[in-house]
């Protein structure tokens, strides 16, 4: 069967959009067929698209047009007669190109009394689709009641736009299964003639008001279906509201209620076609499925169903119809679910989270329910969480892991494994970014900490006292690094660490400038900030702080050049970059640089925040090449994973050059730095260092896995590089897609109709230039994207967790914890190798 659809743009910018494809097309058709007068004449309705062959899930096919008339709703109102009479003759031009039904959109029945008058006087059967819409906005709202395992008796749901025929459909069938509803109607009408709508037995079950803001304090639950659009104000919701917005033009404006995170607006009249439906386009992916307006789609489903017949007319619907359509419609393969907010897919466990909302004020949360810290959660852990991140932490980050489906929660951590709040378990590749090198929660640390807590042992004491765990943490550390280190100062981060080294290598030296290299990262406070060799990390906070000057890595000639000028205070460098993407330099580098700097007086300032603590295979990384520091910088590891710690540790010399005054003796300090507890915890874990077992693990078990890793990698081009150096290891990806933008647009330029190359010639320079950085961007970011993707399976696939590096998002960092046991090993390393064969469909 065929079918027609008469729609028109919902607001003034889908008019545009309108009129720039009717511009598009018949310049398209002048390109190919040459200039026409009548081409170029006025055209009662616009072509918007055709459907040659749907074929719906039961095998059941259609064909039919979609066409725009180009008025808006208000155009419409101001003159109806003149759009009616547009509708009527649009209807019958469809029914002279042969059509069976012909569907009406929006405004276009609303002008003609809801498709009445065009049904009266239609060659062919008319409907608005208004009964597959309610069915989409009802089964919306039940859908959301549902997720959020709240009864459907005694809910109060507001309805707008009644009596209008959505509306009072929803209403009815509502009512039906025991829902009480605030009315909402236009202002000025007669209680007495809204209530006629409805059967007496149901009288008691609703209230009426001409203005919604009586109702926005006693509801969450909202359906929106008004004709004119706009009556919801976002800003007066009450936190938790959830509003099924059915009405087009929208009742909830977008940019408003995406500023709230504690409401959430449903596109309530809206169905997607299954995967069993075909429509056309489905190999190139532009199959247009998802978020059809239900008016449409029941055209479309009647003419799949063969039924030629005035369906959905006037102002009262059928109930059974509505469910009829509805069931008939997913019969064809057309669901009211996934369900979108303004177009973008809506997770079930973020309408869930709202249930929360919904309980605090009168159902108090049962007594067996999870709780953190004594909150009471209302759904899950995993939801509440999502929520509170979302709303108060970071909703990009949100997103981002969301999309990735790394949005876990742990509830659990032991060794190199984490479980997950559904009770799955992860072995831990990331190990914090390198500050469990013992594991999670490592039981002498814990040990170690609970006894210092449970002695009543004092913390923080601060500068009128000599910290006794502390005092003995800094001897041991001093005798562990050795090279002459005599002085500590500990701090609470790895960027603090490495803060304090360019404050004391300024202070000790005539010089104040400072080297670091190309691709390093030492941390996001300014001053370790400005000595991070990334733009990306810097570029919102400019100007840093001066003097700072960056060279090449693993470049020893770069590194003389710079020196020659013989006014550095100091280089700072990490051994291995690591964030920089885990790049272990030449052998000899390390050992050149101390030379160089030896000659040039230049302090050594070695980063082995993520290096140290035996993640290479020795307790630093610079151990390997035997080189001393000058300042030295800790953190991460050093107190086995359980709280923050920071250590800058220096010879007496130096010390003593910076502060070695009355005046200087407290140039730098904090708050928390050096604190007992920490440095009990940091003891604990020097200990468990000391004998030696925990590093020589890592770097035979690291050495072991980074050779087996990299002979799978050769047989896959995508594979950048296995790189590293005991458990800090990479995967570098080489997943190259330049120029895949640039071949499909050719591809489409050359095929489809119209002249596109002669358009591209006549762009101007600027647009040019945009599309091909656009596209060059584009292409860059799919090769993230396939790096990302990586990580997910490891996750998803195979319970292994993994990520990028700060500086690089094409390199996995493989950081395990250094007690990775030779099997949990090879379980990666069958994980990677299956991972590798479901990501090589293609190969260079
Ligand atoms: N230096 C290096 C070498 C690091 O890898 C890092 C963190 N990845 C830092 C400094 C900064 O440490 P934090 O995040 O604790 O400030």
């Amino acid at each position: 069967m065929q079918f027609g659809f008469v729609a028109h743009p919902t607001s003034v910018n889908l008019k545009r959009y309108v009129k720039m494809l009717d511009l598009v097309q018949r310049s398209t058709q002048d390109y190919q067929s040459g200039y026409s007068q009548e081409l170029w004449s006025h055209q009662n309705l616009i072509p918007f698209m055709n459907f040659d062959r749907i074929v719906s899930a039961t095998g059941a096919e259609a064909s039919g047009q979609v066409c725009y008339l180009p008025l808006t709703a208000k155009e419409m109102l101001k003159n109806p007669r003149l759009s009616l009479k547009r509708v009527i003759e649009g209807a019958n031009d469809f029914a002279a190109d042969a059509a069976d039904i012909v569907g009406l959109g929006g405004f276009t029945s609303i002008v003609g009394n809801r498709g009445i008058e065009v049904a009266n006087v239609s060659s062919i059967p008319v409907t608005s689709g208004n009964s597959l819409t309610a069915y989409a906005g009802y089964k919306a709202l039940r859908q959301v009641m549902k997720w959020m395992q709240l009864p459907s008796a005694n809910q109060r749901v507001i309805i707008a736009g009644y009596p209008g025929s959505i509306a009072l459909v929803i209403t009815r069938l509502l009512l039906e299964s025991g829902f009480e509803l605030d009315l909402v109607h236009r202002p000025g009408a007669k209680p007495s003639d809204l209530l006629e709508h409805l059967p007496e037995k149901w009288h008691k079950q609703v209230r009426l008001s001409g203005d919604i803001g009586d109702f926005y304090k006693d509801n969450r639950f909202l359906v929106a279906a008004t004709s004119a659009g706009g009556i919801i104000d976002p800003k007066r919701l009450s936190p938790g509201s959830i509003v099924i917005d059915v009405a087009l033009p929208r009742d909830v404006a977008e940019s408003a209620a995406l500023q709230r995170e504690d409401i959430i607006v449903i596109d309530g009249g809206c169905v997607t076609a299954s995967d069993d439906v075909r429509m056309g386009g489905e190999s190139l992916n532009i199959a247009i499925k998802q978020q059809l307006n239900a008016c449409l789609a029941e055209t479309m489903v009647l003419a799949l169903e063969g039924r030629a017949e005035t369906y959905s007319i006037g102002r009262t619907l059928d109930t059974d119809k509505v469910l009829s359509i509805g069931k008939i419609a997913a019969k064809h393969g057309f669901f009211p679910d996934p369900i979108s907010s303004y177009g973008r897919r809506l997770e079930p466990a973020k309408v869930a989270s709202f249930r929360r909302y919904h309980h605090t004020t009168s159902v108090a949360p049962s007594p067996g329910e999870p709780k953190i810290n004594g909150t009471k959660l209302y759904s899950n852990v995993h939801h509440d969480t999502a929520l509170r991140f979302r709303q108060h932490i970071n909703p990009y980050l949100a997103d981002f892991l969301q999309t990735l489906h790394c949005d876990r929660v742990f509830t659990k951590a032991s060794g190199v494994v984490l479980t997950d709040s559904e009770g799955r378990d992860y072995l831990d590749f990331v190990a914090g970014y390198g500050c469990l090198n013992l594991g999670h929660n490592p039981p002498k640390v814990v040990k170690a900490v609970q006894d210092f807590l449970v002695g009543d042992n004092p913390n923080f004491v601060q500068y009128i006292s000599m910290p006794q765990q502390t005092s003995l943490l800094a001897e041991r550390l001093c005798e562990r690094v050795g090279n002459g280190m005599r002085r500590v100062f500990f701090s609470n981060s790895g960027t603090e660490a490495v803060e304090a080294a360019i404050k004391l290598a300024r202070a000790a030296s005539p010089h104040y400038k400072i080297l670091h290299a190309e691709n390093s990262y030492h941390g996001k406070t300014m001053g370790a900030l400005s000595v991070t060799g990334r733009d990306k990390h810097k570029r919102y906070f400019l100007p840093l702080i001066p003097g700072t000057l960056c060279v090449p890595f693993n470049d020893l000639d770069a590194m003389e050049t710079a020196m020659q000028q013989r006014d550095i205070a100091a280089l700072v460098l990490e051994p291995i970059l690591g964030e920089g993407g885990v790049h272990v330099p030449s052998e000899g580098y390390l050992r050149g640089t101390r030379e160089l700097c030896n000659r040039y007086g230049v302090m050594l300032i070695l980063d082995e925040v993520q290096t140290g603590m035996g993640r290479t295979g020795r307790f630093l990384a610079s151990d390997w090449e035997g080189v001393d520091a000058d300042i030295l910088c800790l953190s991460k590891s050093l107190s086995g994973g359980l709280m923050p710690i920071g250590a800058t540790l220096a010879s007496t010399e130096i010390w003593d050059r910076a502060y070695g005054t009355s005046d200087r003796f407290l140039a730098h300090s904090s708050t928390f730095g050096g604190g007992n507890l920490a440095s009990t915890a940091a003891l604990a874990t020097l200990d468990a260092l000391d004998d030696g077992t925990v590093m020589a693990n890592a770097h035979q078990v690291g050495e072991k896995l980074r050779v087996d890793l990299n002979a799978i990698s050769q047989q896959y081009d995508f594979i950048g590089e296995i790189r590293g150096k005991g458990m800090m290891l990479a995967v570098s990806f080489d997943a190259n897609f330049s120029q895949a933008i640039a071949a499909g647009a050719h591809e489409f330029a050359t095929r489809l109709p119209g002249d596109w190359h002669m358009t591209w010639k006549f762009l101007p320079d600027q647009v040019r230039k945009n599309l091909l950085d656009a596209m060059n961007r584009f292409e860059g970011t799919l090769s993230e994207m396939f790096c990302m993707r990586f990580v997910t399976k490891l996750a998803m696939d195979h319970g292994i967790l993994t990520f990028l590096t700060a500086n690089s998002s094409t390199v996995i960092r493989l950081q395990p914890p250094l007690i990775l046991s030779q099997d949990q090993a090879n379980r990666f390393v069958s994980a990677f190798r299956d991972v590798c064969r479901d990501m090589s469909t293609f190969l260079d």
